[in-house]
């Protein structure tokens, strides 16, 4: 491995969908930056990487503006440049608008949203020293439709893919892509906290590929997002879904 190894920095990757991507990096020979807000989770998923001299371990809150400068300031020192960031960090709480604390909605926003919008600023100027690179924001189905469920958990990735295009616009000066990967439901840690036996079996039945997503199969489009295969790709939304997007059906 040379000092010039693409490096990423992937938020939320103690576990999940974010796991799954620093994993498939690393295979692919990229050195990565993992950052969660679970220290505990993240000691084990680095360890479980075995692969030292390519991974660190951020505990960081992506919410939290001084916290995220330092970890990126932590990875730009160890690894000495910055290729991709992967927003992947995020939490679901699924209610209806009237159920919906203040509380919730400020904190869904703030992972969600704030965070995406933190981990970009602090990485985009070390991305342009070594000539840019690509950001890849995982938004999801639940911000392409409408549903009773879901006010803060859709509205904040709806507004991470708007804020994908304002990136892929601004940051294109820098040498940066900017893209979305929207999954569908994928079983995670998080799906399995916030999908009822009910909303599990509409997604099966809905679902022309008639199941959930895999981990790897995202993983898959997001590291093709953020690497030089994608290189005249930007500003889209991909949706990695079953077809879901492209049936048309609403979100049980
Ligand atoms: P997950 O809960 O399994 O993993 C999320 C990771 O983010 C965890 O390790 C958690 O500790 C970390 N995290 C949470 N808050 C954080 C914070 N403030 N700062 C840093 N790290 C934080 O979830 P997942 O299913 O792997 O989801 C990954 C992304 O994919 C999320 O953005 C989620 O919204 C999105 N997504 C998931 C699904 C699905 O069905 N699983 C569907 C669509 C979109």
């Amino acid at each position: 491995m040379t000092q010039d190894a693409r490096t990423a920095l992937v938020t939320g990757a103690a576990r999940g969908i974010g796991f799954a991507t620093a994993a498939l990096m690393l295979a692919e020979g990229w050195r990565v930056a993992l950052l969660d807000i679970d220290r505990e989770g993240l000691d084990r998923a680095v360890a479980s990487l075995e692969a030292p001299d390519r991974t660190l371990a951020l505990p960081c809150d992506v919410s939290d503006e001084a916290g995220v400068s330092a970890a990126v300031a932590e990875a730009a020192e160890r690894f000495g440049r910055l290729d991709a960031l992967v927003n992947n960090a995020g939490i679901a709480v699924f209610k209806p608008l009237l159920d919906t604390t203040p509380d919730e909605w400020a904190r869904v926003l703030a992972v969600n949203l704030t965070g995406p919008f933190l981990c970009s600023r602090a990485a985009a100027p070390v991305m342009a020293r070594t000539g840019g690179g690509a950001i890849v924001n995982i938004t999801s189905i639940s911000g392409l439709r409408a549903s009773t469920l879901r006010v803060a958990y859709g509205t904040s990735k709806a507004a991470l893919a708007h804020l994908t295009k304002q990136q892929a616009v601004e940051l294109a000066g820098l040498g940066i892509r900017v893209n979305a990967v929207a999954p569908g439901p994928v079983d995670t840690a998080m799906a399995k906290a916030v999908h009822s036996p009910a909303i599990r079996a509409d997604y099966h039945d809905t679902i022309p590929l008639n199941r959930y997503g895999l981990e790897e199969e995202l993983a898959q489009a997001i590291v093709f997002l953020a690497g030089p295969r994608a290189s005249y790709i930007s500003g889209q939304i991909l949706a990695v879904d079953g077809g879901f997007d492209a049936a048309g059906i609403g979100l049980p």
